[in-house]
């Protein structure tokens, strides 16, 4: 069962002794340790822009094409106010809108993240003319996103809930409500009809709501229940307290029963085998779906199974894949991060300093190299983008899905 993780060799914490070298009693980093982040960020940043020279000229996406790189530029002028990363942003965003998919709609996926970048990049710029393009083009999408009776799924990877994270992304980097509420309600509302009509068609469950992706029911946030509920559980989305007690609320409490007895979560449902702790499949990723329950319903239990999703990552969240955020510790810490948001529990955020330390030694401890061994969400980038977030913990939110 541990064999996909290497064994945890940190202590735990132990109060605000274990903590001195890494954040004082307020939270705040000490200067020590924000040098150490900092000179990381900049030695991987350099690796990284010397390993791209070799990519895949073609692809545009955020998950493992330009868009990722651009969402990184830019998540970096957000932290550090340089121009320089803007600039990087509006490199790579330029390379990424070359080479759009044309079929794929979603944020990390498909074409909706290297628009949605575009129009903050360029709305950044004060270039309004060109970011206005883009989000016209992106809104272009929206009739193919709520149409009913197309093929296309609901998850956040490929389906109707990737592009809505697009659209709140927008709005989110403008700080206004750039693109209407209204687009969005109406993804929400698509999702849900398309749920309920596979929970009554598929009577797999006594879950009002149910969603498959290639044929197979899945639990976590990348393809699966755990992603889509953690939407449809937000409510500036536009899904009325009436829908989210009678139908998110049961079909959520679906996913908490099928929780293993160690805290983990399946990657479908039907599979007995607990060995995934990744943000795409297990609890890093459902611990969202558990918070965002938690705040909604002020159910303790849903606070209960997010403690236990912690635990398990920090037990088996140092993966042998490597360091990135869809499968990786990078991502997994995200999992502490939004802990110790909801909690303020110093413990949480000794953790994802913990993992982030893990992360300093970037390569040396015998990890498998991914196929885009640079990208945001199976590589390099990602774990820039991670160590950056933990300059400013309190704002941290996990790329392409928090929101
Ligand atoms: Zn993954």
């Amino acid at each position: 069962m541990e064999s996909r993780a290497f064994r945890n060799p940190y202590p735990d914490y132990e109060g605000p002794a274990s903590t001195q070298r890494l954040f004082d009693s307020a939270g705040n980093l000490t200067s020590d340790f924000i040098q150490q982040l900092q000179s990381k960020i900049s030695e991987l940043l350099q690796q990284m822009e010397n390993g791209l020279i070799k990519g895949d000229e073609t692809d545009c996406t955020s998950y493992t094409g330009w868009a990722g790189i651009a969402l990184l530029y830019l998540h970096l002028h957000n932290i550090y106010g340089d121009q320089s990363f803007l600039q990087k942003a509006l490199q790579y965003i330029n390379k990424s809108l070359k080479c759009l998919t044309g079929r794929v709609v979603t944020f990390l996926c498909g074409d909706a993240g290297p628009l949605a970048i575009a129009a903050v990049v360029y709305h950044k710029l004060q270039r309004t003319q060109e970011s206005d393009t883009y989000i016209n083009q992106l809104l272009q999408l929206h009739q193919s996103v709520v149409k009913l009776n197309s093929r296309l799924p609901d998850e956040m990877l490929y389906g109707r809930m990737g592009y809505l994270y697009a659209l709140s992304f927008v709005n989110d980097q403008f700080g206004t409500e750039k693109i209407s509420l209204q687009y969005m309600k109406q993804i929400c509302d698509a999702v849900i009809s398309s749920g309920e009509k596979l929970s009554s068609r598929k009577r797999v469950s006594k879950s009002p709501l149910m969603y498959e992706w290639y044929q197979e029911y899945y639990v976590g946030a990348a393809h699966g229940l755990a992603g889509i509920y953690y939407f449809l559980m937000q409510p500036e989305l536009g899904v009325d307290q009436d829908t989210a007690v009678k139908l998110v609320k049961p079909s959520v409490d679906y996913v908490c029963q099928l929780k293993f007895s160690s805290g983990n979560y399946p990657p479908c449902i039907g599979e007995s085998r607990d060995n995934l702790v990744h943000w795409c499949h297990g609890s890093p990723g459902v611990i969202y779906m558990l918070i965002q329950a938690y705040k909604i319903f002020k159910e303790e239990r849903y606070l209960q199974d997010a403690y236990d999703c912690a635990e398990v990552i920090w037990h088996r969240g140092l993966l042998k894949k490597g360091y990135g955020l869809c499968h990786g510790p990078a991502g997994n810490a995200y999992g502490f991060l939004a802990m110790y948001n909801l909690t303020g529990d110093k413990k949480y955020l000794y953790r994802a300093c913990k993992f982030a330390e893990w992360c300093f030694d970037y390569g040396k401890h015998g990890c498998r190299t991914p196929d885009s061994p640079f990208s945001l969400f199976e590589g390099m980038a990602g774990t820039i983008y991670f160590l950056a977030d933990l300059l400013q913990p309190r704002k941290a939110k996990f790329p392409a899905f928090e929101v």
